[in-house]
């Protein structure tokens, strides 16, 4: 029960000791070991606020992307509001304070050069927004191996916002490995994440 033993490169675990998280939460102790596994595996997560699960998905994340691409985008996390996308932005910055040439962009409304489009390696952001700068070309999704989706319980379940998430996901690699994260998941939206994220191991605390 030590970060150590996950064999999480050495810039992550310098990261935790700066942030104090001596040792993983229960949930991060039991879906950290399978999430960052190969080959990778979905997962379907049943977690509370506040015991850990945004470490969880970001420590995943940041273990699957390789930082000799930084401009390279290799990892999508999609968040039902701006709010909640520059929160995880800022939880994976400082987790990969010590990862160097870790670049996170935010695809929230307006935060995108339409010159330059994105040039991270991790983009966190709004489903709408996502979508739109994919379309546009924007958005290099090609080589994006990790696909998140923060409290899916609102996302997948909204008319609007489960929509664009289907869309999304139709236009990423058929191979992404698939993370969905939520408080609840109510028997409809349960139902629908088992589609969303095939064959996934499923974790509830
Ligand atoms: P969350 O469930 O993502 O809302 O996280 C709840 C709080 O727990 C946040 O303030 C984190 O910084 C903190 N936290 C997450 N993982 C750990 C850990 N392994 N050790 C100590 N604190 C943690």
């Amino acid at each position: 029960n030590s970060f150590e033993e996950l064999g999480l490169p050495k810039a992550i675990n310098e990261g935790l000791l700066a942030m104090n998280f001596k040792k993983p939460s229960k949930i991060q102790e039991k879906a950290l070991p399978l999430m960052i596994s190969n080959p990778p595996t979905n997962m379907i997560a049943q977690s509370q606020s506040g015991t850990g699960k945004t470490a969880a998905f970001v420590l995943t994340v940041l273990a699957r992307v390789d930082f000799s691409q930084p401009q390279q985008p290799q990892a999508l996390l999609l968040a039902p509001s701006r709010e909640l996308a520059r929160q995880i932005q800022g939880v994976i910055m400082t987790v990969g304070q010590f990862c160097e040439n870790l670049i996170v962009e935010a695809a929230i409304p307006g935060s995108i050069s339409r010159e330059l489009g994105v040039r991270a390696s991790v983009v966190v952001g709004t489903p709408g927004t996502v979508m739109d700068l994919i379309r546009r070309r924007q958005f290099d999704v090609s080589q994006l191996k990790v696909l998140v989706i923060d409290e899916a319980d609102n996302m997948l379940d909204q008319q609007g916002l489960g929509e664009q998430c289907v869309r999304v996901k139709g236009m990423l690699p058929k191979t992404i490995q698939i993370l969905l994260f939520s408080a609840t998941f109510p028997e409809k939206v349960h139902n629908f994440a088992r589609k969303f994220a095939p064959n996934a191991n499923e974790i509830k605390l």
